[in-house]
């Protein structure tokens, strides 16, 4: 018998049911092996004329622009989602509202090696990383059309084309359904309480430690108790903050320090699975600064989700956050 478990920032219920048949497929993932490369990887130093001219790369100060010897590059992605030029041209079409798909899509190239997940990567790359998302976050705030940032990342992403190590940052026009639906659960929460939900969900987390991974000096691991999928993990400033991109240096690199950690368990634990990603922070034009709070979420691709989850948005979730913590901790 499941039990049903309701996320006090979204509001959503979800069923924890170690019962469920797919519970064994959940605890194993088997590696997938990288598909063949179909030509040369545009992301490997030496192919930069395969992508759109860089934004920004960090290298040597003799480096010339579009050529090899960088450790980060950022570019345009080679497929946008949404441009950056022209106006939004916003105009009902009916009862609908459309608009240009303006916004800005860019690839973060993580590393000049092909092959390389976060758990392999060295620490003071991770940080390099994280620092591009910084400098990008607060570059593309400048933007006046742009109103929220997204970094999503597919760690080890067999499906993928790209095996190269790369991470999506995108600044849009609009709010992420899934962002605003925490926003709106935040102020709510907020509304009544005085207090932000996350900071409330890290004090209980950190007293009761049945849910809690890890914790560092500014950081706490942990599997939220409406967990979605096996083995969610969230990543979230033990302080509040409700901006990533106001993250100080310290901070930084404790947190580069700590993904490394993190994907390195899940790896241990579930055999090195595929993994999404996803940084959530407070929309540029709503600060929320007393309400949000800024997290990473990591979602393993394990087993596949119930028709029903996709199609209703109800999440059976067959291994219960606890066990997943546990689990993970052993691991360190
Ligand atoms: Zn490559
Ligand atoms: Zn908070
Ligand atoms: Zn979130």
């Amino acid at each position: 018998m499941g039990e049903l478990r309701r996320d006090p920032v979204r509001n959503r219920w979800v069923v924890i049911d170690p019962e469920r048949p797919d519970r064994e497929a959940a605890l194993k993932v088997e590696a997938q092996p990288p598909p063949p490369l179909s030509g040369p990887c545009p992301l490997c130093p030496g192919n930069e004329a395969m992508t759109p001219p860089e934004i920004i790369a960090f290298g040597e100060s003799s480096r010339q622009r579009n050529q090899t010897d960088w450790s980060v590059r950022v570019t345009p992605d080679l497929q946008p989602l949404c441009r950056i030029e022209g106006d939004f041209d916003r105009r009902p079409e009916g009862p609908f509202d459309v608009m240009n798909a303006l916004g800005a899509h860019e690839i973060v190239i993580e590393s000049p090696q092909h092959l390389l997940t976060w758990a392999e990567f060295p620490e003071q790359q991770l940080e390099r990383v994280l620092r591009t998302y910084r400098m990008r976050s607060l570059d593309l705030r400048l933007d006046g059309r742009f109103r929220s940032l997204i970094v999503v990342k597919n760690n080890a992403d067999a499906a993928g084309i790209l095996r190269h190590p790369h991470s999506h940052v995108l600044a849009l026009p609009f709010i992420p359904y899934g962002i605003e639906e925490e926003l709106r659960g935040c102020r709510e929460f907020y509304a009544r309480k005085e207090r932000c939900a996350f900071c409330d969900i890290i004090l209980h987390e950190r007293v009761s430690r049945v849910r809690r991974v890890v914790e560092t000096d500014f950081f706490v691991v942990l599997a939220p108790f409406a967990s979605r999928f096996p083995f969610e993990t969230w990543l979230l400033p033990l302080r509040h903050a409700s901006d990533f991109g106001k993250i100080g240096e310290k901070e930084l690199v404790d947190l580069a320090s700590l993904v490394k950690r993190t994907m390195q368990m899940v790896g241990k634990v579930l055999g090195n699975p595929s993994c999404t990603i996803v940084l959530h922070s407070t929309p540029f034009d709503e600060p929320h600064t007393h309400d949000y709070h800024w997290h990473l979420e990591i979602i393993p691709k394990t087993a596949p989700v119930a028709a029903f989850g996709w199609g209703a948005r109800l999440f059976v979730n067959p291994i219960p956050p606890e066990e997943a913590a546990a689990l993970m901790a052993q691991q360190m």
